[in-house]
């Protein structure tokens, strides 16, 4: 992400672009101190402006004005808060940060990042006017969030049907269906820790807090300050992230990428009783010690990363894949026989490549899709590989 910081204290700036390149590593700085060289500039480069507010050479903020007139986004950081607010495009920009904040540092890192981030997501905005819908879809915008409008309860419960929502945010009093109702509606879908909502009104604060209690994770007075929605909708996406992160650390194997056994422990026994056709193929890499011998360890890593990609590439997206061991791994099908199943192994087989340039690798198998529990079919698939081991790259189903 490209960013112009517009200073005319070099020292500064130069503190602002190390702190940023620093802590963001998708982050290129260029400086300029100027707004005569702002206008020499090819300004579409650059995503975004952190600017000082009072140059020599604009003493009225006259660089900002001439960014926000081209739909720029810019930051302002200043000394003077007080004439900032007074200023006429103060609503413009992002968002005013101060100087003489030690603190406002990390906020700085926090937005940018957000800035940077907020393009893979989306928001719901539901409100019954059009006129606060475009404010909003504006400012958020502003922010890089995608943007879907909704014209009551009703309507956003079927978008929520067709499009992947990270976070909705609802005014209360709607015809048709209301907030509150919608927020009923929402949870009995999707847990307060799978997609977010926050209620924005100018009813009295008992509605409010009444949303709350069913099930809305925040709330906003309608005539708010739009730093102010925009650090309550910040801190809520920081939080959902972190929350995503920490549950993908659990069932994600990082090496591979496919889950790990804590999954199958935990969640794969609740899919095993789900279908009542299924097929359970364990794979076992031939000769893998031999690879990591006379290749080195990160050669080996790299085989099991292609190995995985391979399975992962043949089979389809309701299949499971899981890292069982090493180099073993089992893939769950739902809706397949054995002998289906024996049919996506040998693609695997077939759709193998050389890893690395030069480790022409294969694997045995065994499949099953008898037993009456996950554990039984596991053995079976596991009793049938140790067959196939005696003459390796071989699969067996019976
Ligand atoms: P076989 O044909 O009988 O399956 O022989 P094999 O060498 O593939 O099987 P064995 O179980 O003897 O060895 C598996 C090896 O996999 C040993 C272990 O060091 C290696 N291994 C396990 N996990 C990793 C890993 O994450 N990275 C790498 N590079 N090697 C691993
Ligand atoms: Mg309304
Ligand atoms: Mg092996
Ligand atoms: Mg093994």
């Amino acid at each position: 992400m490209k960013i112009l910081i517009i200073d005319d204290s070099f020292s500064f700036a130069k503190l602002v672009k190390a702190y940023l390149e620093k802590h963001l590593i998708f982050v290129e700085t260029s400086i300029i101190s100027s707004f005569k060289e702002l206008k020499e500039k090819n300004i579409n480069e650059y995503e975004l402006f952190l600017c000082d507010f009072l140059l020599l050479d604009a003493e009225n903020g006259e660089h900002i004005k001439y960014l926000v007139d081209k739909d720029k986004k810019v930051l302002v950081i200043t000394a003077y808060e007080k004439e900032f607010i007074k200023f006429k495009y103060s609503e413009k920009v992002i968002d005013c940060l101060f100087k003489d904040e030690y603190k406002m540092k990390d906020y700085l890192i926090r937005l940018v990042n957000r800035i940077y981030k907020n393009r893979n997501l989306q928001i719901l905005l539901v409100d019954d006017s059009v006129v606060f819908r475009k404010v909003g879809r504006k400012f958020l915008e502003m922010v890089n969030f995608n943007v879907i409008e909704a014209n009551n309860g009703h309507e956003a419960l079927e978008i929520l049907k067709a499009y992947k929502i990270d976070l909705v945010v609802t005014d209360l009093e709607m015809p048709i269906m209301d907030g509150e109702k919608l927020v009923i509606a929402i949870r009995e879908k999707y847990s307060i820790n799978e997609l977010p909502i926050l209620i924005m009104s100018g009813k009295e604060k008992e509605k409010l807090i009444r949303s709350l209690k069913l099930g809305a994770n925040d709330f906003i007075n309608k005539n708010f300050r739009k730093e102010e929605l925009l650090i309550r909708i910040h801190n809520m996406m920081e939080m959902y992230e972190h929350l995503r992160k920490i549950e993908n650390q659990i069932i994600i194997e990082p090496l591979t990428k496919v889950y790990n056994r804590f999954y199958l422990e935990n969640e794969l026994e609740k899919l095993f009783k789900y279908y009542s056709q299924k097929s359970v193929a364990m794979l076992d890499i031939d000769f893998f010690k031999k690879v990591n011998d006379t290749y080195g360890h990160q050669t080996g890593d790299e085989v099991l990363k292609n190995f995985a990609n391979t399975i992962k590439s043949v089979v389809r997206k309701s299949d499971i894949i899981i890292r069982y061991g090493g180099e073993e791994f089992l893939i769950f099908m739902p809706n397949t026989t054995k002998y289906e199943a024996m049919v996506v192994v040998y693609k695997i087989k077939k759709t193998l490549k050389v890893c690395c340039g030069v480790v022409n690798y294969t694997f045995s198998a065994g499949i099953a899709d008898e037993g009456d529990t996950l554990v039984e079919m596991i053995k079976l698939a596991d009793k049938r590989l140790y067959i196939a081991k005696e003459k390796r790259n071989l699969i067996i189903v019976k």
